[in-house]
């Protein structure tokens, strides 16, 4: 296989998806190698089965709002590769939601799914409604529209959804409603789903906290202590107002967060008290990120339009809200500064740009496919503790999360060292998750 003999091939058949395109570039340049090692993949065409996804259902979603308008907007699921498990991934409910968003989405949950060593396959689905302005009652009616087109094709043992950007314990209880009025059973065919219908302590918190475990096991390769280390977030949704909290509680100052409108900065670090305003800022009034400076003026400084990568004084980066959302220049600004770590919350944040940047700097860069796998991997214990009816406590699925994140990073160390002792994240990443899925797709022959 040419790495990019197939990148010129997927470009020619998809030419409006550059999101996906991107995402499979990155692997299949850091997974050629060890892919030519293995000549029985090529006969097998292992590579373009694993780039194009199994199907895509698209569907329009109809719905009324409060004023009586009828609405439309597109509904869709990818269900990429189910070589290892049942599909797996989250739903996004955001204005900017299209194929290429959620091929790319979907492919790279494959690879991270399968880091996590349980037994999912990849999948995201979403839709370009956003929840951003909608009363409760139309965020309801729009889930139950947008499960009645999906229902059929989701189940536990089939495809299993969870939340996103914009979609969070609220949206994930309505289509979980509707789906089990359609369905008539009860089952896990959801995660992220409320403590009282089987949902798993800790799925919440999981993704910011797996980063922060992440990162630490990533600091501790080169003796760092996280404590009074600056952190910029980028964010301040659930994965980066969960990181922040564990930040925090681990002796890390935590400098910024932002939405689509602005970052805030914090030179001193978030205090409790402002980090819990943000949490009900967020989840409760459904707030803007600004209103947060304008609640607590003497600390924190509001910058309109702006994200914090080229204003936050920081040691380490985590930037947690949505891809591409460093570039070049931003990647420039921080290492100017001497950040020591990047940890992405988010899905593909950092450009490819960006990403050269951080490997040529050779400073610790994890991509998002390992450092936020802990979100998935709780939707994973989610699902194992459904099939047996019964909850574990917050202590053991957080000390099963920590498990699963050091041996990530072991596996993310083993496939990634490269000959001066340099751990390469992103290629150790993408080659223990592809060689799992390659060698199931290998048994179970051409399906
Ligand atoms: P949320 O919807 O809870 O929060 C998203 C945050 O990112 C908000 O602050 C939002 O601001 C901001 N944001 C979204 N789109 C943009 C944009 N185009 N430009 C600037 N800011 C933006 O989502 P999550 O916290 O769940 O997800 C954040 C990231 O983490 C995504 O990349 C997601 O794929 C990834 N992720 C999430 C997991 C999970 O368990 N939830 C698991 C693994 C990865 P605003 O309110 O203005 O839109």
């Amino acid at each position: 296989m040419k790495a990019i003999e197939v990148i010129d091939d997927l470009r020619r058949r998809f030419p409006n998806e550059p999101e996906y395109i991107q995402a499979v570039e990155e692997v299949l340049t850091s997974i050629e190698e060890t892919y030519n090692a293995h000549p029985e993949f090529e006969r097998y065409n292992l590579i373009e089965r694993l780039c194009i996804p199994d199907r895509i259902f698209s569907f329009r979603v109809s719905w009324v709002d409060d004023s009586g308008r009828v609405r439309t907007n597109m509904g869709y699921r990818i269900q990429h590769n189910n070589a290892i498990g049942p599909y797996k991934g989250g739903i996004r409910f955001h204005s900017s939601v299209n194929q290429s968003i959620l091929k790319f989405l979907a492919f790279e949950q494959t690879f991270k799914n399968s880091l996590t060593t349980l037994a999912m396959g990849g999948a995201k689905g979403g839709s370009d409604f956003s929840p951003r302005g909608k009363s409760d009652m139309e965020v309801m009616r729009f889930c139950q529209a947008f499960i009645a087109e999906l229902w059929r094709q989701i189940g536990p043992d089939t495809d299993v959804p969870a939340g996103d950007i914009g979609v969070g314990g609220r949206e994930v209880g309505y289509m979980y409603g509707y789906y089990k009025k359609m369905a008539r059973e009860f089952t896990g065919t959801f995660t992220g789903k409320g403590r009282e219908f089987g949902g798993s302590l800790i799925r919440p918190e999981a993704t910011g906290f797996g980063n922060c475990y992440f990162l630490l096991n990533m600091l501790a390769t080169r003796n760092i202590d996280i404590k009074g280390k600056r952190v910029a977030i980028s964010g301040s949704g659930n994965v980066a107002t969960y990181t922040a909290l564990k930040l925090m509680q681990l002796g890390a100052k935590v400098v910024s967060m932002s939405d689509s409108d602005g970052s805030i900065y914090a030179p001193e670090g978030l205090s409790d008290t402002e980090l819990q305003f943000i949490f009900e800022l967020k989840n409760v009034m459904r707030g803007r990120i600004r209103e947060a400076a304008e609640e607590f003026p003497a600390t924190i400084e509001y910058r309109a339009g702006e994200r914090p990568w080229q204003f936050a004084k920081c040691d380490i980066a985590m930037p947690s809200a949505t891809q591409n959302e460093l570039d070049g220049d931003d990647a420039r600004a921080l290492l100017a500064q001497g950040v020591i770590a990047v940890s992405e919350g988010a899905n593909m944040p950092s450009t490819p740009e960006a990403v050269k940047e951080f490997l040529n700097a050779r400073i610790l860069y994890a991509p998002g496919k390992a450092a936020n796998a802990g979100g998935v991997a709780v939707s994973g214990l989610e699902m194992a503790q459904n099939s047996q009816k019964l909850s574990w406590s917050a202590e053991e699925v957080d000390r099963k999360l920590r498990d699963i994140m050091s041996r990530i990073h072991s596996s993310c160390v083993e496939f990634g060292t490269e000959a001066d002792g340099f751990v390469n994240y992103v290629k150790g990443a993408n080659v223990a998750g592809f060689m799992k899925v390659a060698r199931a797709m290998m048994a179970q022959g051409v399906v």
